[in-house]
C-alpha cells in the first residue's frame, strides 16, 4: 500500500522492536513508520539511518516485498551485523539501493563512512535509560520461514 503519511521516530535503542539501527513498518491505514536509534554523538548518523530506512521501505513497497517478510528475515538473522546483506534476504536489492543513497547522503553531509559506522556501533552497544517503548507493532514473534 502506498503510504499516505510518513512518520519518523527517533528512539532509544531499547525502544526498537529488536536491536537494530533502523526499522520500518506500515500501520493498517498505510501510514509508514520509520524509526532510527538516536545518535547523540552525531545526529547526522541517525538522519542517514532514517534516509536509508525510508528508501528501503519505499523500494520494498514498490516491489511488493512485505514488511512481514523483511521482519521475519531480520529476526532469523539477529546475529548478523547487516541482515539485508545476507544471501537470500527478501529485500537484498532494496537494501543495496538504500545503502547507495545513504552513502551518497553521508558524502553530501561530509560525514566519513567509517566514522558513521563507528557511531552506529557505539549507539547500538549503549544501553539507554529510557524504557519508554516505541508505539507500534510489538508482535515480533513471527516464526522463521521454513527453508
Ligand atoms: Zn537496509
Amino acid at each position: 500500500m502506498i503510504p499516505g503519511q510518513i512518520v519518523f521516530k527517533l528512539v532509544p535503542l531499547d525502544a526498537m522492536r529488536y536491536p537494530s539501527a533502523g526499522d520500518w513498518w506500515q500501520e493498517d491505514d498505510g501510514t509508514l513508520i520509520v524509526t532510527a536509534v538516536a545518535t547523540p554523538e552525531d545526529p547526522r548518523s541517525a538522519l542517514l539511518v532514517q534516509l536509508h530506512e525510508l528508501h528501503e521501505a519505499l523500494f520494498c513497497i514498490a516491489a511488493g516485498v512485505s514488511e512481514e517478510d523483511v521482519t521475519r528475515w531480520d529476526l532469523g538473522h539477529l546475529d548478523s551485523e547487516e541482515p539485508g546483506e545476507s544471501i537470500g534476504a527478501p529485500y537484498f536489492e532494496q537494501h543495496k539501493a538504500a545503502l547507495l543513497l545513504e552513502k551518497f547522503a553521508a558524502m553530501r553531509m561530509e560525514l566519513d563512512w567509517d566514522d558513521h559506522e563507528a557511531i552506529l556501533a557505539r549507539a547500538l552497544s549503549t544501553k539507554s535509560q529510557n524504557t519508554e517503548a516505541c508505539t507500534g507493532p510489538t508482535d515480533v514473534s513471527i516464526p522463521p520461514a521454513s527453508e
